[in-house]
């Protein structure tokens, strides 16, 4: 059994992160300050014997004797992340920082999610680990790409001066039952609208694209590169490569509610990046052929039936 701190642990992907190393027979330490995350994610984690919740902001230091620890803190979604946007940088690099001092201190090997946004609007496409990103780093974006990529160069230099064990994994848009409903995020925008009867927004001309990960996809993902061999630390792109316009993903959500909203167009925000596609094959190689298997039409419905529900109660 291993004890691992999870931080960011009561948000989306963080709360299914914990139900998946509990179940593993882990104890599991979740660490969150609710900016985006709540209670409600993880109570039904509440009960086991090897959870542990506790309320901490990782811009302070934190102690605790663990072997893992799995850095998520830190707003994900624009409007999240945009509404602090000097808070948005204190966590990304002083908690970066925290959680880095703390491995040192008690030998535990940590994991950043980093994330697509280090390529910001890319001109290389698809996106491999080795290019360096396109990022206006004084933009409404900066204080969370900029942080992301800082963070990540706090993990290198942990790793290179102080023999800290570091894994990196750079997200893509990923999306699933426990997204905020407020979130602001694309997918769960459009699920309340159509479930709502409300317009869809779409931002520009909905011919921007992204790659839609399911959630279960991204946490098999990064539990592979935790345990991934000693010499390997990434970044590895962790994503699905199937890539939708904006227009596309709205009709696709509308016929799969049976809405009658209809599409609505708003302005596009400042350095929207106009496509986004990982190239996965670095974490085939290296994660064992791991590759995304659930499909964006049966992740939406798992994910409408999670919103459905909710806005019922
Ligand atoms: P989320 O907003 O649902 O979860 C983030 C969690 O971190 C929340 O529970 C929030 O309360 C907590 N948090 C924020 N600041 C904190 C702080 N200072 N101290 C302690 N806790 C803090 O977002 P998510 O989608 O679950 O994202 C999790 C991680 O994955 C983030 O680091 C995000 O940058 C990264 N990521 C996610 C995606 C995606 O599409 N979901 C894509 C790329 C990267
Ligand atoms: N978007 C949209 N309507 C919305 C929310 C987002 O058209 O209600 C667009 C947004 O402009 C972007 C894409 O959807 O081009 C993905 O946005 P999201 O905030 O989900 O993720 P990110 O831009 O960080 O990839």
């Amino acid at each position: 059994m291993k004890r691992i701190l999870v931080t960011g642990g009561a948000g989306f992907v963080g709360s299914h992160l914990c139900e998946r190393l509990l179940n593993e027979g882990n104890e599991v330490i979740c660490l969150d300050n609710y900016f985006t995350g709540s209670k409600r994610n993880i109570e039904h984690l509440m009960d086991h014997n090897y959870f542990e919740l506790v309320r901490h902001d990782i811009i302070n230091p934190y102690m605790v004797e663990v072997d893992e620890i799995y850095n998520l803190a830190c707003p994900a979604s624009p409007v999240h992340y945009q509404h602090n946007p000097i808070k948005t940088v204190k966590t990304s690099v002083m908690g970066a920082i925290n959680m880095l001092g703390l491995a040192k201190r008690v030998g535990a090997k940590i994991l950043q999610a980093s994330t697509s946004e280090v390529y910001g609007d890319p001109n290389v496409h698809p996106q491999t680990e080795g290019y360096w990103g396109n990022v206006n780093p004084i933009g409404l974006r900066s204080c969370y790409d900029e942080g992301k990529r800082c963070a990540e160069t706090l993990f290198m230099d942990y790793h290179n001066q102080n023999d800290v064990k570091i894994k990196i994994i750079r997200i893509f848009n990923t999306y699933g039952p426990r997204m905020h409903p407020q979130d602001g995020r694309v997918v769960s925008n459009f699920i309340v609208q159509a479930l709502q009867g409300d317009d869809i927004t779409i931002f520009g001309n909905g011919t921007q694209t992204r790659s839609f990960q399911y959630v279960d996809d991204l946490i098999e993902g990064t539990h592979r590169m935790m345990n991934s061999r000693d010499g390997f630390i990434g970044p590895v792109n962790i994503g699905n490569p199937i890539e939708f316009t904006m227009l596309e993903l709205a009709k696709e959500v509308i016929d799969l509610v049976g809405s009658k909203s209809k599409i609505t167009f708003l302005p596009l925000p400042q350095d929207d990046p106009l496509q986004r596609q990982p190239d996965i094959s670095l974490a085939k190689k290296e994660l064992e052929g791991w590759e995304p298997k659930v499909h964006l039409k049966e992740g939406l419905k798992h994910t409408i039936n999670y919103f459905d529900k909710l806005l019922k109660e």
